[in-house]
């Protein structure tokens, strides 16, 4: 069971509220941190283990910077990830590289930063030498394992997934690698997302570790770091559990010392790529009641909308809802829980349970952390939202400003209008 509860007590929620109008996003620090602590904790038998935190989950520096002092790296998969990871102060191999369909630019800044680069397919071994001059030291692969058994509604049927290479391309590749003259090498897959299973990043790390020693005799190579990916889940409906993280650290560990040592292979470093499970529990999207309305339905009509959170309508997904000062109130109302968008799909919970609701009532929606403000956009002219950090101390500090009309026209050249025929 997941316990859905406040960051802070309704009291000071209310206080922050009267600082900083709603919708805004509430981040944790002091959960962010812990919960870092306890991943490295999980893997600390393995000497080099890193968690490249996947950028596009919550792309915000503060953030970042948190679990830069927990030890993490960046994963990133475009130019303006890259930058941000740069202006946060993580570089060098502390960045890896996952990106796909990537423009020559972004493979050279990659470079130019010593970041791990992962190519995603293998004509991109000469696409990147040829964009760069030269490849760089160390280059890793995405292996896509194709037809797996069970998949994931999320990334699909891996071999319906558009991501990496084939097992055969995995060969040619490193063998190519290492005719061009690499020195290093990593090995990355990513099949799941959002995955509670723990078992599943276990049987992911055993497929690698045994290609890893085939590639071994095969090609001659020794692959330095093994990438596990994202894709841990967390419990979005409280009547589920979160991954056992020390279970999947103490299961790989166990194929580790089988696979990889047992078979003389010199020791290597674990990567992982994880961002939901870092932050997106501890995230929280804080909204305000507007409307209630009653016709075919009842509806609930909230000050936040699709754009601060998108995952419901996007994946139809549960996001667990608070309505401050009511949690001991019983649920005997059912609600559709919409945003203000011109489109239906715009909701974020449908056929809801909760207590009833008035105008004024604060709803706050749990698990935002992750992929929630980060997928917002501007349709029908809705701003994003301010970011806040709750910190260690109790503190409240904006992490990012709400955008304004004027951000959202500052694109637009209305003088030009004067002369437009
Ligand atoms: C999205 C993504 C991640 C992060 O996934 P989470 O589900 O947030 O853990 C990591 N690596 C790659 C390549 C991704 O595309």
């Amino acid at each position: 069971m997941a316990t859905k509860t406040l960051p802070c007590s309704e009291a000071q929620l209310h206080e922050i509220i009267a600082n900083y109008p709603t919708p805004f996003h509430l981040y944790d620090e002091k959960a962010i941190r812990a919960n870092a602590r306890r991943l490295k904790k999980a893997f600390a038998w393995n000497e080099g283990f890193r968690n490249f935190f996947a950028v596009k989950a919550a792309p915000n520096p503060y953030l970042m910077r948190i679990l830069q002092e927990e030890g993490f790296g960046a994963d990133c998969s475009s130019l303006p990830e890259l930058l941000l990871s740069e202006k946060v102060g993580i570089e060098g191999e502390g960045i890896m590289f996952t990106s796909n369909d990537t423009p020559a630019e972004e493979f050279v800044k990659a470079v130019e930063m010593g970041a791990n680069v992962n190519l995603d397919d293998i004509s991109h071994i000469d696409f990147l030498e040829k964009s760069c001059g030269k490849l760089p030291e160390l280059v890793c692969f995405r292996y896509n394992p194709g037809p797996l058994k069970g998949g994931n509604a999320i990334i699909g049927k891996p071999e319906e997934a558009k991501y990496g290479f084939t097992r055969e391309q995995l060969f040619e590749g490193y063998a190519t690698l290492k005719a061009k003259g690499v020195k290093r090498f990593g090995l990355h897959t990513m099949v799941a997302s959002n995955e509670l299973n723990p078992q599943y990043f276990i049987d992911t790390a055993k497929l690698l570790f045994d290609l890893l020693v085939e590639i071994k005799e095969k090609v001659g190579i020794t692959v330095e770091f093994v990438n596990l990916g994202g894709g841990i889940g967390i419990p979005y409906r409280p009547e589920q559990d979160g991954v056992d993280l020390e279970a999947v650290g103490e299961g790989i560990r166990v194929a580790y010392e089988e696979q990889i040592l047992g078979n003389g292979l010199p020791p290597m470093k674990i990567y992982l790529e994880c961002g939901r499970c870092i932050t997106g529990p501890y995230g929280y999207l804080v909204s305000t009641v507007r409307h209630l309305k009653h016709t075919y339905r009842d509806y609930v009509g909230m000050d936040a909308c699709m754009a601060n959170l998108m995952r419901p309508a996007l994946y139809g997904s549960y996001h667990h809802i608070t309505v401050v000062g009511k949690t001991d109130k019983p649920l005997d109302h059912v609600y559709d829980v919409t945003g203000s968008l011109c489109e239906n799909n715009d909701k974020f919970a449908i056929a809801r349970e909760l207590p009833e609701i008035v105008p004024g009532d604060i709803l706050v929606f749990h698990d935002a952390g992750a992929h929630g403000h980060a997928m917002g956009f501007n349709y029908n002219g809705k701003l994003r939202s301010a970011e806040l950090l709750l910190r260690e101390d109790g503190s409240v500090v904006e992490i990012r400003r709400a955008e304004t009309i004027d951000d959202l026209f500052a694109t637009l050249d209305f003088n030009g209008l004067e002369t437009f025929k």
